[in-house]
């Protein structure tokens, strides 16, 4: 996994963009594109890349040692000594929290209600829970699709105020023109995508992205 020489060199995005080049996220990203699967694979792909994405996500988390006493001897361990909260943006990022709880148990998980109003394809938020205190050292925003880049944005505001220092962005897709506004309006976070789209269609959808993650996830597609 990495972003070496590749797209995010062309589309001249900075280092704080990684773009998972492993064979089964590319695998699994195809068959998650496809219109045919249906929504009960949909769900399971998106937990899988979900997963990719915040393996690579928490590679510097800080450790503790923290010894234990195996049934033969002492061991030298780590643990994990950062508060570290996930932020799902609704709905379509309630579909990556339970992959990512397996694998960081102690992790908060702080929701935030953002929609795109259809005529303004601008981002509006309508829950936030945020405690006034205490924000946790580590925050991970999860949007599948990152399309204009408006929600993130508005995410990484409200994580800003709440006086988080370390914020990371966790996206399925990105699209390059999305991508590239959240990395120069915020240079110091870091944005793990699993690939990166072209094109924004005039309904600011990502071309050739998945369609409607939300609507795939929850199978609230429009019947035809
Ligand atoms: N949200 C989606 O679900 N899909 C897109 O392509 C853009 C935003």
């Amino acid at each position: 996994m990495s972003n070496e020489g590749g797209l995010i060199d062309q589309v001249g995005l900075c280092g704080s963009v990684v773009e998972l080049s492993h064979p089964l996220v590319k695998h699994h990203l195809t068959r998650l594109r496809d219109e045919a699967t249906p929504a009960a694979e949909f769900r399971l792909l998106i937990q899988r890349l979900a997963a990719f994405l915040s393996y690579e996500a928490t590679k510097d988390l800080a450790t503790r040692p923290a010894d234990v006493q195996t049934p033969l001897a002492n061991a030298a361990g780590d643990a994990i000594c950062e508060r570290i909260a996930l932020v799902p943006i609704l709905r379509a990022g309630l579909g990556m929290v339970d992959p990512i709880l397996n694998l960081i148990p102690q992790a908060e998980v702080w929701h935030l209600g953002i929609y795109r109003d259809e005529e303004t394809a601008m981002p509006v938020e309508y829950y936030s829970r945020f405690p006034p205190d205490r924000p946790p050292d580590v925050a991970l925003i999860l949007d599948p699709m990152l399309a204009t880049g408006g929600s993130v944005m508005a995410a990484l505001s409200a994580l800003r105020d709440w006086g988080v220092s370390t914020i990371k962005i966790l996206s399925v897709i990105a699209s390059r023109d999305g991508l590239t506004e959240v990395v120069s309006r915020f240079p110091s976070v870091q944005v793990f995508v699993c690939v990166i789209d072209p094109i924004l269609n005039e309904q600011k959808y990502i071309v050739p992205g998945l369609g409607d993650a939300g609507d795939r996830t929850f199978n609230t597609l429009p019947r035809g």
